[in-house]
């Protein structure tokens, strides 16, 4: 292998950033990293933007700090590595509510994305069906079988657990609907112990009970000027070469290594490399896999998308309840699908002059016409709605922004995995030095796309011969 190695990043979210710091922390010294971006921006879905003076979240807003095991999160590991230990600050409001019948209500806890472990403390929100949770005598989900969070949960605890809290909660994350999504990519952690246990209860406290959180331990966290640190960071730290507003167009085996065709088809670059991490959505990747291998493509293409709005307004001394958000059900008939109160979730972001900075995020898969209406139609309806739900007439806001996110959020089918796992396969005994890596493939969330970028960065070593330092 010809030294110093050439590695393309293509995609500046975070999954292709955490590739690129592991690379520089692994990769023989001296190899070269280069990350392409279409857009002007690096981070991808996360953005710190401003609004009345104050940096403000207009994607990603915070980070899990455990994975499923109970270990310290990627993203918590990657702060760190990056300098950015101290950064980190946890929610001072943790507890956010549900919209039942046009009011709020506490979200009950000990749920597993509203999955519950403890039928009684549910209760207040929705009435499980009863006596459905039966021990059949065998394990609720096959051995290699996945099936929908929703069918799942269901079939255990009726409609209304899923209507209530899982769609809402699990729609807070994918924008999605618990009857459409993989319970073994969505909910890793319950799909294992959905295979032993003969109950849903008893999966949900086995899954709690294999990551135990020790009391008071914060779940969530985010770092202290936003989340844009980490990705400035990122960049610092890698050492790569960034390139942005480069879009790549193709990408072509040349037998040792790869040739990109980048920038605009008028006027496009061909630039040579060993290796790609190729970290970018799905829909993209499929295009660029098309010519060197297609029946991957069709593998990964295959993924939908949900698109959302996010509308973030700042209220003169508006009357809030304390709690960091709400969530809504769908079956409420809001076009708000959930709202967080920044300033009074997160204590680095409390204003003295008592302006308070509310984000609503609008927007579920299969009903993108709501989202086909001018910022500012999007912008009065929110308003309109957090004052019915929250039972006074909020003020005027003195600052607005609305950033849309069109296919944005994956909407993992049962089968995802599997059908991954065969693409992934293919690829790597096709072309090893070409590897996949983000959301697209194994699961949202900031922790699971920097684990994803970094063991791709890791397979990427192994491929050009080389062992991580
Ligand atoms: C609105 C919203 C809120 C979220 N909130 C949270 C949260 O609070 N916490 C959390 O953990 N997760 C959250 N998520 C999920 C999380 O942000 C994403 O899963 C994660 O950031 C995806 O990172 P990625 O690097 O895989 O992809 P992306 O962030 O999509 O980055 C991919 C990059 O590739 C670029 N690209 C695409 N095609 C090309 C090409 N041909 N050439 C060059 N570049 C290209 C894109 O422009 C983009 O910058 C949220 C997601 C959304 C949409």
């Amino acid at each position: 292998m010809r030294q110093p190695w050439r590695v393309a990043v293509v995609g500046g979210g975070i999954a292709g950033l955490a590739a690129a710091v592991r690379l520089r922390d692994s990769a023989p010294a001296g190899t070269e990293i280069t990350v392409y971006e279409q857009s002007g921006v690096l981070g991808g879905k996360l953005r710190t933007g401003e609004l009345a003076g104050q940096p403000v979240e207009f994607g990603a807003e915070s980070f899990l700090m455990r994975d499923p095991t109970g270990a310290e999160s990627a993203a918590v590991a990657l702060a760190c590595r990056l300098g950015l230990a101290e950064k980190i600050v946890h929610p001072t409001v943790g507890q956010a509510a549900l919209v039942i019948d046009g009011g709020l209500r506490p979200i009950p806890g000990g749920t597993l994305v509203g999955v519950p472990g403890d039928l009684d403390r549910v209760a207040a929100v929705a009435r499980p069906a009863a006596d459905a949770d039966t021990d059949g005598g065998r394990p609720l989900v096959g051995p290699d079988a996945d099936v929908s969070v929703g069918a799942l949960v269901r079939s255990r605890f009726g409609n209304e657990v899923v209507e209530r809290l899982v769609d809402p909660m699990l729609g807070g994350v994918y924008a999605g609907r618990a009857d459409d999504l993989s319970l073994v990519t969505t909910m890793p952690a319950l799909a294992r112990t959905a295979r032993v246990e003969h109950t849903l209860v008893g999966a949900v406290r086995a899954a709690q009970a294999a990551a135990p959180r020790a009391p008071g331990a914060p779940v969530f966290g985010t770092l202290a000027g936003g989340l844009g640190t980490l990705i400035e960071a990122a960049v610092t730290a890698s050492g790569a070469t960034v390139r942005r507003d480069a879009a790549v167009r193709e990408l072509t085996p040349t037998g040792t290594g790869w040739r990109l065709t980048v920038g605009p088809t008028r006027d496009p670059q061909l630039v040579d490399v060993d290796a790609v991490v190729l970290a970018v959505p799905a829909r993209p990747a499929a295009r660029l896999l098309a010519g060197p291998a297609p029946a991957v493509a069709a593998g990964v293409g295959a993924l939908d998308y949900a698109s959302v709005a996010l509308v973030t307004m700042a209220l003169p001394q508006p009357r809030l309840p304390e709690l960091s958000g709400f969530l809504v059900p769908s079956t409420e008939g809001l076009l708000i699908k959930a709202a967080t109160f920044f300033t009074t979730k997160w204590g680095h972001l409390r204003r003295p002059d008592g302006l308070a900075l509310v984000r609503a995020s609008v927007g579920r898969y299969g009903e993108e016409a709501h989202l086909q209406r001018p910022d500012a139609d999007l912008a009065a309806t929110v308003h309109r709605e957090l004052s019915a739900v929250l039972g006074t007439p909020l003020p005027a806001p003195v600052d607005g922004h609305v950033q849309r996110w069109g296919g944005a959020l994956p909407q993992y089918a049962p089968g995802h995995a599997d059908r991954l796992a065969a693409a992934r396969t293919a690829l790597r005994a096709a072309h090893p030095t070409l590897v996949l890596a983000g959301a697209g493939y194994d699961g949202v969330g900031i922790p699971v796309c920097v684990r994803s970028g970094e063991t791709a960065a890791e397979e990427i070593i192994t491929a050009l011969g080389g062992s991580a330092r």
